[in-house]
């Protein structure tokens, strides 16, 4: 068994405090150099890691060694006697370190509800359903609950959380925390400069100012900072998007939280707190806690309980390979004003929140019906907030419907009607939202006609998308909607 003064090993994703036994544990830190040059991450992703895992190094100080290699194995064989870690959050990462004799593998920790409790959970459920889940974690962890009831009999807010952005262009709230820049970045980026220079690695996306907090210090400041001033707002527009407002008011914790820097239910409580104290909506805080303990540990476990193969699932057999426009982050290619804005957004900071990541950018993918693995690994690669087992389920599952509909019952697929409700981006854009066809029809509907099309046969057995099929028979001008995105192809819309 491992004693608690064994040496931990933390991969840079388990930075937070409550991967280590104690204040004092001694620890492990490796820098490993291969990780970076076997994709193309997006360099801001690549800075944020680094730039975590050397502030993490610099502030545990001789608690830990910390070792800059090529890879993790020439690291690990630079250490004397035996290692203990927390679950990797990769599959690769975990068959690695469960292959070495000299290291002890702990359960995962940095998620709310553990691996048994979700695995019992699963057996007492006739589907997966993410509602149940979320409703059994409340109770668990007796968040916005009176008693055995919820907070005011209610365990959903989806209604009021799901409002049109206001017609001003800008929220009227306060902007995000945002870090300063130290001499640890500094370094980071002129080490990320010459490793380019030399050939090693080769990034997507432009370098820029970090924006995401890199240590616990930070990262509490930044929590503090949403809950004091953003919360209140992030409920009613959260599925809403704005073309000069980029962040809303989503909270930017997603970055942190994945690196290990915060803990779900401590973020969660303290949304709690807020509620309890009258300074926060019961819709905002439940709409951010539903994010926490409910779809992120659902993803998380969903990861685990399906298999690696689950990755692979292509059920509405989508082959086309992503464009190079796409891959390359080309936003200036593009006329089409959403999908533009949003690439640019990414190719800039590597972030965006997550209504343009599932009705653009996914949606755009689910049309044009491309590969369901391919998306996976380009959003894994492009986010800064992006790791294997966040982008499985949420691109294979929720967003490209390549399982079937294990994890959401029906694709999320819709034209530009629903972009031009729930954004600003149609009204300059040289396309028209109602437009399927000519030369100002827009790409999203004339392709979700296309898509719905192409997978009738596969879609005809879900009641959900029965509405949506039924209009299929309606459209006049089907043949001449499908011809003109045939034409488009792959070419930037
Ligand atoms: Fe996007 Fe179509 Fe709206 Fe243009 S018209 S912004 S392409 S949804």
């Amino acid at each position: 068994m491992p004693q608690s003064a064994e040496r931990r090993w933390c991969f840079a994703d388990q930075l937070g405090p409550h991967f280590l036994d104690s204040e004092d544990q001694p620890v492990l830190l490796i820098e490993a150099r291969a990780v970076f040059g076997r994709r193309r991450f997006h360099r801001l992703k690549a800075h944020l890691v680094l730039s975590a895992l050397r502030h993490r190094a610099a502030e545990l100080g001789e608690q830990a060694i910390f070792l800059q290699t090529h890879t993790y194995r020439e690291g690990l064989e630079q250490v004397s006697g035996r290692v203990s870690v927390c679950q990797p959050t990769s599959r690769v990462a975990d068959n690695f370190v469960r292959s070495l004799p000299s290291v002890d593998v702990l359960p995962a920790r940095g998620f709310a509800t553990d691996r048994e409790t979700f695995e019992r959970w699963t057996q007492s459920q006739r589907g997966l359903l993410l509602e149940q889940f979320y409703r059994d974690a409340r109770r668990r962890f007796d968040l916005l609950m009176d008693g055995k009831e919820p907070t005011e009999n209610r365990w959903n807010f989806d209604a009021e959380n799901r409002e049109p952005p206001p017609k001003a262009g800008r929220l009227n709230v306060v902007g995000p925390w945002l870090p300063d820049e130290d001499e640890i970045d500094e370094q980071v980026r002129a080490d990320l400069d010459k490793w380019e220079r030399d050939g090693d690695v080769s990034f997507v996306g432009r370098d820029g100012p970090r924006e995401f907090a890199v240590n616990r210090a930070e990262s509490q400041r930044a929590l503090e900072h949403f809950i004091e001033y953003r919360l209140t707002q992030f409920g009613p527009t959260e599925d809403a998007m704005l073309a000069g407002d980029r962040w809303m008011s989503h909270s930017g914790l997603s970055a942190p939280m994945n690196l290990g820097l915060l803990d779900p239910l401590e973020c969660a409580y303290a949304a709690e707190d807020a509620y309890r104290k009258g300074s926060a909506p019961l819709a905002s805080v439940e709409g951010y806690v539903r994010q926490l303990i409910g779809w992120r540990d659902y993803i998380w476990h969903t990861y685990w309980h399906h298999g690696d193969e689950y990755r692979n699932r292509n059920a509405l057999a989508a082959h086309q390979p992503l464009p190079q426009w796409f891959t390359e982050l080309d936003a200036d290619a593009l006329e089409a004003r959403c999908l533009k804005d949003v690439l640019a957004q990414v190719r800039d900071h590597g972030w965006v929140h997550h209504i343009p990541r599932l009705m653009v950018l996914s949606n755009y993918a689910l049309q044009r019906g491309w590969q369901p693995a391919a998306v996976t690994d380009w959003f894994h690669r492009s986010f800064v907030d992006g790791y294997d087992w966040v982008m499985v389920g949420n691109v294979v599952g929720m967003s490209q419907h390549a399982d079937g509909g294990l994890i959401a019952t029906k694709p999320y697929a819709s034209g530009g009607a629903y972009i031009n409700r729930m954004s600003d981006y149609c009204g300059d854009c040289r396309y028209k939202p109602t437009r399927r066809v000519g030369d100002d029809g827009c790409p999203f509907t004339g392709g979700y006609w296309t898509f719905l099309a192409r997978n009738h046969d596969r879609l005809k057995g879900n009641h959900r998308m029965s509405q949506p099929l039924a209009g299929l028979t309606r459209l006049s001008n089907l043949d001449e909607v499908i011809a003109q995105q045939q034409e488009l192809g792959d070419g930037p819309p």
